[in-house]
């Protein structure tokens, strides 16, 4: 499994916080991923991150938790529309660096938390990481996004707010037309996660999105 061989090979520099990290955030409701799965990441990017700086760490590693979860749910039905009916191939909404945490506007924002500048920072040397090892063997897409491969994204836990509740209008056209009442709901919280100007560990996520796709994508909840 990619994510969990990239969780493997990251290198552990200090263990320290670990037991903290895993009491802090392993208790939390992850209706998407089993426990095995939600302890090990937490495990391997508390060793890689270490012990300093406890409360930017914390919110780095939940957002990989909920990204991961986000990932999921678009895996299991929107990203085939994605295959086989993008209005825009062959890159889709993949035609420009997207996977910067702050754009201008959010870095120009007075009401800027430190945190999330630390978070956005943190998050950036992640994703370097994190597309190298999924970029390896295979050739990037040049023009495009530059963590663009030719088959895919090469970020999976650590794709940027905007990048992972994107949806174009042709897709969310469609997620209404099966889905109806159900997919609106989500659609709007998603919608509300990637609009939103990142000033606060809480712009760069949402319950709503996790609590909507639980019920609009339950079939692929993991059997407990
Ligand atoms: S969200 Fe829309 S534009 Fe982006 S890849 Fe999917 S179908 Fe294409
Ligand atoms: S980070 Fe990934 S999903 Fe986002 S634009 Fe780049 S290639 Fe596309």
């Amino acid at each position: 499994m990619p994510i969990e061989d990239w969780l493997g090979a990251l290198a552990q520099t200090d263990h320290s916080a670990t037991d903290g990290d895993l009491e802090s955030l392993s208790g939390r409701d992850y209706p998407f991923l089993p426990d095995t799965c939600v302890c090990n990441q937490i495990e391997r990017l508390s060793g890689h991150l270490g012990h300093r700086h406890n409360s930017v760490r914390r919110e780095v590693i939940a957002y990989s938790l909920y990204i991961r979860q986000v990932d999921l749910m678009l895996q299991s039905g929107p990203r085939g529309f994605c295959g086989g009916r993008c209005p825009s191939p062959p890159a889709g909404c993949c035609n420009s660096n997207h996977f910067v945490i702050m754009n201008v506007t959010d870095i120009m924002n007075s009401q800027n938390s430190p945190v999330a500048l630390h978070m956005a920072h943190m998050i950036g040397l992640m994703q370097k990481l994190e597309s190298s090892h999924h970029g390896l063997g295979t050739a990037m897409r040049p023009g495009y996004c530059s963590m663009l491969a030719q088959d895919g994204c090469t970020l999976r836990l650590f794709k940027s707010p905007r990048c992972a509740h994107f949806m174009c209008e042709g897709l969310r056209q469609e997620m209404l037309r099966e889905s109806g009442d159900a997919a609106r709901t989500f659609l709007a919280a998603m919608k509300d996660v990637e609009s939103t100007t990142i000033s606060s560990p809480a712009s760069f996520s949402s319950q709503a999105v996790i609590d909507q796709g639980a019920r609009l994508f339950s079939a692929h909840l993991p059997q407990g």
